[in-house]
């Protein structure tokens, strides 16, 4: 921890709350130098669906690395790729009836987002793009302009421009329609917004508390941008990949994204990958306009096409993810109407917010929590939701210890 202290930068911020040092990790459970076993609830903010070091998936990577097969190739094409692209359409895309381009952009989520504004841009020929009160996507200034989180926005040092941000479903409480006050904002040629080139949405926003959005409001979002000629664009880096328990998080509302941002567990192995999915009519790029020198890593490819191989070939895995979320968010429902305080629980598939409403007993139970064995962290504007994020391939019985630990934990908090 000295190292730690006396030579990464004050910016470092996970290691601060869960101050130990991790030496292995398989599936749900991570263990550190010192000997200690802890359960895993935080998953790589998402980039871990699959566990870690899943088994399955290593098989895949180790052998691509003993057959000397190309692992860096900037966009050059190789078999990694097609296959990937061979597979993610037939097993992914054409099962759901969905047609789209690839654009594999740089390694992080950010940059894919980067990409998605700009590709908005060109098509519109417009400038603003609509986010949403509470939304993230991503630290660089763009992806920023769209990001809500004042202290974030603030340490950009620049003024960020170019998105003006709308309340999220539920923002104004449940009396409110914030789908209609867009649309009414969009259609009215004296309100003050401009026309958008895209509206930027998650469909539960993760960093931003575990806020879920309605079926209804997510249709209404999409039927606003189709009639006021904007881009629709889900950002599904987190909540994409199995999370909700469909491979995308917005088929339960029937959406058609008109691009689509994949990141943090495309690779399935915490590998960085990340990739648009556009509409063909959408594709106006020219050659080499948005570039990279790691766009579509192969391994990582490799292990993203292993995955979809493994896992999304029947229907039994989504069946199996939203099982187990309905364990979770019951376990935690049975946790918080148990208590007095105003706790309320909210999320869908294997994603579950548990909302302390306010920060204290928040920081304080996942502190406790981790000194017990359990690694859950924070969201939300105040850090005031604790945030629960198991693999997707997590058991029942881990499951149920983690949910006992936080239990333990929070009654501690609230002592
Ligand atoms: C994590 C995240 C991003 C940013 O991804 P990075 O890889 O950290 O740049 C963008 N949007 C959402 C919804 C995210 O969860």
């Amino acid at each position: 921890m000295e190292v730690l202290e006396g030579l990464e930068s004050n910016v470092r911020s996970y290691s601060r709350s869960f101050p130990a040092v991790f030496s292995r990790a398989r599936g749900s459970v991570m263990l550190t130098e010192d000997g200690r076993k802890l359960i895993d609830f935080l998953s790589g903010a998402g980039a871990l669906n699959y566990g870690h070091n899943n088994h399955q998936i290593k098989t895949a990577i180790a052998q691509y690395l003993e057959s000397d097969a190309v692992v860096h190739g900037l966009d050059l094409a190789t078999p990694a790729k097609l296959e990937f692209m061979k597979t993610f359409c037939s097993v992914i895309l054409q099962q759901r009836d969905l047609k789209y381009r690839f654009q594999f952009t740089g390694p992080t989520g950010a940059n894919a987002i980067e990409a998605a504004l700009k590709l908005s841009r060109k098509v519109t020929g417009r400038q603003n793009i609509i986010s949403f009160t509470r939304g993230y996507h991503g630290m660089s200034l763009g992806a920023l302009a769209g990001s809500a989180n004042r202290s974030y926005r603030t340490a950009s040092g620049v003024a960020l421009s170019g998105a003006t941000f709308m309340p999220y479903d539920g923002y104004l409480g449940p009396g409110v329609d914030t789908a209609e006050y867009l649309q009414r904002v969009l259609t009215d040629e004296s309100s003050g917004i401009d026309r958008p080139a895209a509206i930027l949405v998650e469909t539960i926003q993760g960093e931003g508390g575990i806020n879920v959005a309605s079926r209804e409001w997510l249709q209404a979002i999409q039927a606003t941008a189709k009639s006021v000629g904007a881009l629709f664009v889900v950002d599904d880096i987190q909540m994409g990949c199995g999370r909700t328990g469909d491979f995308f998080s917005f088929e339960f509302a029937e959406l058609s994204p008109d691009i689509v941002v994949l990141s943090k567990s495309l690779s399935a192995y915490g590998l960085p990958l990340s990739m648009l999915l556009i509409k063909e009519e959408l594709d106006v790029w020219e050659p080499g306009e948005h570039t990279g020198t790691f766009r579509g890593n192969n391994l990582a490819l490799v292990s993203a096409t292993a995955a979809i191989n493994i896992y999304w070939r029947c229907r039994k895995f989504s069946q199996e993810v939203r099982r187990m979320g309905e364990l979770m968010r019951n376990g935690l429902e049975a946790i918080a109407s148990k208590r007095a305080n105003c706790f309320a629980v909210r999320g869908r598939g294997l994603i579950s917010g548990f909302d302390c409403q306010t920060t204290q007993i928040a920081q304080m139970t996942t502190s406790k929590a981790f000194q017990k064995g359990l690694v859950v962290e924070r969201c939300g504007p105040v850090g005031q939701v604790i945030k629960f994020l198991p693999a997707l391939t997590i058991d029942t019985e881990t499951l149920g210890r983690g949910l006992e630990i936080f239990e333990e934990s929070l009654d501690e908090a609230l002592d």
